[in-house]
């Protein structure tokens, strides 16, 4: 089968591999789509990938074979694998956080595990159905719509609230559709690239913004117009820096964009308003299958929240690029079939 392999030094080139052979308890999985995610850019652009891996975990596909023990499933079925549930004894488990359960086996990025290629082997007892309303292409966005519900979650975002999202790149397009999915409507996307504006406007946002029209916040006290949380989704310091100034009393900072620089962050303000700051990561408790609803309800523009054309396997590299300059707005889905 065709891969895209990662090579080292920042390159990815498509290369012949043996389909995957299903162990007990595993099904093979033909991968109709996987998803572009940021951490592949990571990965690859930064090059912290191991060389001769295969990236891609954002994936929905059907089951072309089934290993030995697979009971309950049929060949053909379009499924996608939910999330590792969390371990229920460690600490992080028994304060109601499986999401940072410390025994999660470590995220499969840096071995021949992901989905940038044809066949992909998963474990059954993880496998959900994808409802018939949602097509095979479209469950591709299921992992990142659970993440965007679970940093919903943890915000405590209610209609009541006045929502920043800083970043109009992927993360934060979805994660503005799913906080308007939840009826929040008063939500302001701060990004520097028009059409990612355009596009934020598209999925539901109130308004759009240029970051350099935030206001610098006063000595004491909040800009004109302060938002009640601020979720940061373009891993740039400056954004976080900018939007922990958007701040009313009592707000909210949510951290979901990693990135190379850390922001400064004004620890008076944080104390004298009382602000919250916090950290988003994983899934809930619940795993994919809220998500997967989510998508099969019609309720997210889809349209808007994905990229129209596919990108083949020796596309990839050029679609990263293209990814972390902010020339796409939507979540870019690879198929998994070579050009020439
Ligand atoms: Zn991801
Ligand atoms: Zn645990």
């Amino acid at each position: 089968m065709s891969a895209a392999v990662y090579t080292g030094d920042g390159a990815i080139a498509v290369q012949e591999l043996a389909v995957p052979r299903p162990g007990p308890d595993e099904v093979l999985i033909e991968v109709s789509h996987c998803g572009i995610c940021g951490t592949d850019l990571h990965l690859v652009l930064e090059q912290y990938a191991r060389p001769g891996s295969v990236l891609g975990h954002e994936w929905a596909g059907t089951i072309a074979a089934l290993g030995e023990g697979v009971d309950g499933w049929e060949l053909g079925t379009r499924v996608v694998a939910d999330a590792t549930p969390g371990c229920g004894e460690c600490r992080s488990c028994r304060r109601g956080r499986p999401a940072v359960c410390l025994r999660r086996e470590p995220p499969d990025y840096f071995g021949f595990r992901g989905a940038f290629c044809r066949y992909k082997a998963a474990p059954a007892a993880r496998l959900l159905r994808i409802p018939d309303a949602l097509s095979t292409r479209d469950a591709a966005l299921t992992e990142p719509t659970a993440i965007a519900l679970h940093t919903v979650a943890l915000s405590g975002a209610t209609p009541d609230d006045r929502v920043l999202v800083t970043g109009g790149g992927p993360v934060g397009l979805l994660t503005t559709a799913v906080l308007r999915a939840q009826g929040v409507t008063d939500i302001t996307v701060s990004e520097p690239a028009g059409p990612r504006r355009e596009r934020a406007l598209a999925v539901g946002a109130a308004k759009a913004v240029a970051p350099e029209t935030l206001p610098k916040a006063p000595m004491a006290g909040t800009v004109d117009a302060p938002f009640t949380i601020a979720f940061e989704c373009s891993g740039h310091a400056s954004a976080a820096e900018a939007a922990l100034d958007q701040l009313d009393y009592a707000g909210t900072l949510v951290f979901v964009g990693t990135g190379h620089e850390w922001p400064r962050i004004n620890h008076n303000r944080t104390i004298v308003l009382e602000l919250t700051l916090i950290g988003a990561y994983n899934y809930e408790a619940s795993g994919f299958a809220p998500a997967l609803e989510l998508l099969a309800s019609g309720a997210l523009p889809l349209g808007e929240l994905i990229e129209a054309d596919d990108v083949l396997l020796d596309g990839l590299l050029p679609a990263m690029e293209r990814l972390a300059a902010g020339e796409l707005a939507g979540k870019v889905m690879v198929r998994p079939e070579v050009q020439s």
